[in-house]
């Protein structure tokens, strides 16, 4: 998604249709790993592509994998435990699960066969604990030194060169005792040991022994189920004691398939839950063959009232009991779908109460400060704790601007507030509210399409949905202006003269004379036109270019004046308003197609500005053209829109005036951004 400061999802009142979910975020990085270690080549099919799997391909391939990427497989050649380079400097965002477990891996990896590595991270990376990996890796032998402050990243690993005479990792590594870890702040750090022990390939098993509780059980199974994936198969004693045979090797699986990531349907599943009255909302990609802890949030979403039908790899979900049933839950086996939980309990009735959850402090963002703070803006009381979060739903909603630390679970779970016209038994009498997300490219980390893929099975009130309109003459900027705007503001854009341009090019093309009005409107009725970011297609063709023409403008200009032709053209128009918001540019948006629109300005510049900046295009182009003969068409152009009986061009009377003559294409958007922002609710 295009980098963005907020957006602002109308109110929604329904959702149907079909969600495919992105790969598990879990399964990926851990595959991405133990592909990256293992002996041989792994093709590795529908894995995640987001920011946090982007870091570790980009450290696999530092290390010195080489990685063959295709449209819907990667395949990674292992480095066979044999690390492809000695010195590397890691950088991996905020992903945990690229943290943790390359750390112990080149911890272990470089004892055995020496090296320097530093691995870093962004600043929330340098805030999440580490020390008790590394207080078990330093039992080990490893060593690991503190580049920041002690128990955090930044950290650099390192040892020295394998002496091969002596032989490698079981003289220099410490195995024979049990490694202690806890498992009580975060599973990753028993996780991580999982992944990397392997690479000590010893005569005897090691033992890996849990201090505390074992949190977050779930992602452990995970891990234990990949590393059986690759070879190797862990003997577990009560979920206290690990045991990694003797001689353990990864071996590749030559191929392997990441299923959808249960934590991403939990958004989905909660969505049928409070908004799939009618038709059912199907979730591909996950399904009760999963190994994911997180598909439990199933039962979780039942209990408060969902109908989930489960099959292998899918789910289909609709409203069951509605309002929802509070519940009072232990989460500690779904940290991270729970907090979807917290966001269905604003559609409970009663108090909700999430416990056993004190690993959402130290997880993206202090997640059970970040959600009280964020669900109070909403309206709803919480009472929060070291490890609980107690929600009771909103007397009255508040539109709330969203704040989400950069945290794409926050983003993900508080977009669903969108749907408080159904928390309000759908009366009309009570005004439903807009829910504003900020920096909603958080959600890059793990779901790059996620507001795309909502938006595609939800459903507003067309009169909630925003609509901003660009008018004004020919060669004005409308266009830049307006496509620039709904880029901002992640809305749909219409180019209304795509439509009677691509009107007038099919009437060429079907010698259709320009007089012929019925002939027209029927061409303009039949059009097969699809207006997508940066190019129009007519009947499946490219048409971008062809569109631009002289002659298919000034045709255009003269069919336009056609009442029927206007009319024939009106619905393609009215279609294109939809969730989460449009912006139209043409010369009469704001007058005659979205008369009630939320913003609309008309845009002019002086017939010689316009003359000139069209002249320019063309030269660019390499068409030459004389500019005074380009002024008179354009003013004959404009004295046409102007003086045609139907729809001609004029400002709306409530439009916001702006003469672009002077003014550069950023400050034109920022004009318009700014009337934009004064508007309430978040004015
Ligand atoms: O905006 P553009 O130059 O692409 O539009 C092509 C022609 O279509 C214009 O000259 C104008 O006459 C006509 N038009 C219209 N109403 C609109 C958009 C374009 O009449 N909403």
């Amino acid at each position: 998604m295009f980098s963005i400061p907020f957006i602002d999802i109308p109110p929604l009142r329904s959702a149907h249709g079909v969600v495919h979910l992105p790969g598990s975020k879990s399964i990926s990085n851990r595959v991405l790993l133990l592909a990256g270690l293992c002996e041989g080549a792994t093709r590795i099919h529908d894995a995640l592509d987001s920011e946090d799997t982007r870091v570790m391909l980009a450290a696999l391939r530092q290390l010195g994998c080489k990685i063959d990427a295709g449209d819907a497989s990667l395949t990674i050649h292992g480095l066979g435990g044999r690390l492809g380079r000695s010195v590397a400097s890691l950088f991996l965002g905020n992903a945990g699960t690229a943290m943790r477990p390359l750390c112990a891996a080149l911890a272990v990896m470089a004892a055995s066969q020496g090296g320097r590595f530093e691995l870093s991270g962004l600043p929330r990376m340098h805030e999440r604990p580490i020390g008790d990996l590394v207080a078990a890796l330093r039992q080990l032998g490893c060593n690991v030194e503190w580049l920041g402050e002690v128990g955090y990243p930044p950290l650099r690993v390192s040892g020295a060169a394998a002496d091969h005479r002596t032989g490698g990792a079981d003289t220099q590594l410490r195995i024979h005792a049990p490694i202690r870890v806890r498992g009580d702040v975060s599973s990753q750090f028993l996780s991580a040991l999982l992944l990397a022990l392997p690479l000590a390939s010893s005569a005897q098993p090691i033992t890996i022994e849990v201090d505390g509780d074992l949190i977050s059980r779930p992602y452990v199974e995970i891990t234990l189920n990949l590393l059986a994936r690759f070879g190797i198969v862990v003997e577990v004693d009560a979920w206290r004691r690990f045991v990694i045979p003797a001689r353990s090797v990864y071996r590749s699986p030559g191929e392997i398939h990441v299923e959808g990531d249960a934590s991403s349907a939990s958004y989905f599943i909660a969505l049928g839950a409070i908004a799939a009255g009618d038709a059912p909302l199907r979730i591909v990609g996950v399904g009760k063959d999963s190994i994911q802890g997180d598909i439990a949030f199933v039962d979780a979403a039942r209990a408060m009232g969902a109908e989930v039908t489960c099959g292998a790899s899918e789910l289909e979900v609709r409203r069951g009991t509605f309002p929802l049933r509070a519940i009072d839950l232990d989460c500690n086996h779904i940290p991270d779908a729970a907090m979807t939980l917290a966001v269905m309990a604003l559609f409970a009735r009663g108090t909700t109460r999430l416990t056993h959850i004190a690993s959402w402090r130290v997880k993206e963002s202090d997640r059970i400060a970040a959600m009280a703070t964020q669900l109070r803006n909403l309206g709803a009381s919480v009472r929060a704790g070291a490890d609980f979060i107690e929600i009771t739903p909103p007397r009255t909603w508040q539109a709330a601007a969203i704040q989400t630390y950069d945290d794409h679970r926050i983003a993900m779970c508080l977009s669903l507030a969108a749907c408080n016209p159904l928390a309000l038994g759908g009366s009309r009498s009570v005004m439903p509210i807009p829910v504003r997300i900020l920096d909603p490219q958080c959600v890059a980390k793990t779901f790059p399409d996620y507001f795309e893929t909502l938006f595609s099975v939800v459903h507003a009130d067309e009169a909630d949905i925003p609509v901003i309109t660009v008018d004004g003459p020919t060669a004005s900027g409308k266009g830049t202006l307006a496509s620039a705007v709904a880029q901002q503001l992640g809305y749909h854009f219409l180019d209304s003269g795509a439509a009677y341009r691509a009107t007038a090019l099919s009437a060429m093309r079907a010698g259709v004379a320009a007089d012929d009005e019925a002939g027209l409107a029927t061409v303009a009725a039949n059009l097969d036109l699809q207006c997508l970011p940066g190019q129009t297609r007519l009947g499946g063709e490219d048409v971008t270019e062809m569109l631009r023409f002289e002659e298919v403008g000034a045709l255009a200009s003269k069919i336009s004046a056609w009442p029927k032709v206007r009319a024939a053209l009106r619905q393609f128009q009215l279609k294109h308003r939809r969730v989460p918001g449009l912006v139209a540019d043409g010369r009469d948006m704001g007058t005659v197609i979205f008369p009630g629109a939320d913003l609309k300005v008309f845009l002019t510049a002086s017939a010689a500005t316009r003359a000139e900046r069209r002249h320019k295009q063309l030269i660019l182009k390499g068409i030459s053209a004389n500019i005074d003969g380009l002024r008179a068409e354009l003013e004959a152009r404009d004295e046409r829109d102007q003086s045609r009986p139907v729809s001609p061009l004029k400002p709306a009377q409530d439009a916001v005036l702006l003469d672009n003559s002077a003014l550069s294409v950023q400050a034109s958007v920022d004009a318009v951004l700014s009337a934009w922002q004064q508007r309430r609710p978040f004015g």
